[in-house]
């Protein structure tokens, strides 16, 4: 059996460093808050390329935290509108409506499943205040039009990077490339924890400070309260566990690209397309999606012959329930994505010949 994702196996890699680093931990006595933390945030802005980087929870949290530090700076407030791609995660959304913003979702482009740039602007009102970019599957949402609009309307924009660690831009990674960006390290992203964690990564000292104190219940100052916060940290055996990890994301990503680059050459069953095949930036794959129309009998084809597949994502969230408000709405690019999304195994322990019997399996699928 070929795994989506084998956890276990990417732990195994770094095992003795990973529970060295476990038991240095538990020794020390200090869980929160302590000298992991400090390593990892000052490693993780310097691997991202920001002043800042503040560890927390997860990575709703660190998307949850930017907006509610921008309120409590004053630039955003509630009843604000939050440009955000129509096809993301529902972390995304929640962070936004959690905060009493309101969404605005914009369709994603078919060939690239990011949001579409050309259709940023129309989305535009006089109540627009932020846009939320999403580096969906791995790949970069960001580019030179939408920083352009963001410029000449005034908007803040805000990275969603869960699923781009160590992802570029040109010489820059994702998560430096607006004004603050979310990072989850749950297991199975490209920098995964042992368990949930999350970072904000920013150049702005007043919003790293604002995020830092509302993370930890409002407080700058033990037992002063400046807001009305929450408690969101990193614990120690997480950071801990990330700084073993980071030194390696680099590598793995090239992994992952090599064995998209397998996926691109050796997949030629007309029914079948490839969105990330040929991608002229620096993709992390953190997915590897397909798109078939039939998408389904690809998926038991597939798990009939011991490989297993995951759909991201198998309900748009204008069809969820908990925005039952928008259930009438049409996202016609986004429902065909929805539709006929199909991630393959990708993961830095993934075996060239594992890749090649996926590839077989592809190419002898019939619609
Ligand atoms: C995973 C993910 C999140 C949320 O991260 P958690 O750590 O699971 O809270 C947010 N946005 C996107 C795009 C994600 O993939």
């Amino acid at each position: 059996m070929i795994k989506f994702l084998d956890i276990q196996k990417i732990t195994a890699l770094r095992g003795d460093e990973i529970n060295e680093a476990i038991a240095r931990t538990v020794n020390s006595g200090w869980y929160l808050q302590g000298r992991e933390n400090a390593g990892f945030e000052a490693e993780y802005a310097r691997f991202i390329g920001t002043e800042h980087a503040v560890g927390c929870a997860n990575g709703l949290d660190a998307l949850i935290l930017i907006f509610r530090a921008y309120i409590e700076m004053g630039l955003l407030k509630p009843g604000d509108e939050v440009i955000v791609p129509a096809n993301t995660y529902i972390a995304s959304i929640l962070s936004i409506t959690e905060n009493d913003l309101v969404p605005v979702l914009v369709e994603p482009d078919i060939n690239t499943c990011q949001i579409d740039p050309t259709l940023i602007e129309s989305a535009i009102t006089g109540r627009t205040r932020a846009v939320l970019i999403v580096h969906l599957y791995g790949r970069c949402a960001y580019n030179n039009t939408i920083a352009d609009i963001c410029r000449r309307h005034n908007l803040l924009l805000i990275e969603d990077n869960a699923q781009a660690h160590g992802c570029r831009y040109g010489d820059r990674r994702t998560g430096s490339l607006g004004h603050a960006a979310a990072h989850s390290f749950y297991p199975g992203k490209n920098l995964g924890a042992l368990g949930d964690g999350g970072a904000v990564t920013t150049d702005n000292p007043e919003l790293a400070r604002t995020v830092r104190a509302l993370a930890n219940y409002g407080s700058e100052r033990k037992y002063i309260f400046s807001y009305i916060g929450r408690n969101s940290r990193l614990d120690e055996i997480q950071a801990a566990v990330l700084r073993v990890k980071l030194p390696y994301l680099d590598d793995d990503n090239r992994r992952r690209r090599e064995i998209a680059r397998m996926y691109a050459d050796g997949i030629n069953n007309p029914a079948v397309t490839l969105p990330m095949a040929d991608d002229g930036t620096d993709c992390v794959y953190h997915i590897f999606p397909v798109l078939a129309d039939g998408r389904d009998s690809l998926q038991e084809w597939l798990d009939e012959n011991g490989v297993q597949t995951i759909i991201h994502y198998p309900v748009p969230p204008h069809r969820q329930k908990c925005y039952a408000e928008w259930a009438g709405r049409s996202y016609p690019v986004t429902e065909l994505i929805h539709e006929r999304e199909l991630s393959l195994p990708i993961s830095p322990v993934l075996t060239d010949d594992e890749v090649r019997r996926v590839i077989d399996l592809v190419n002898a699928w019939r619609p």
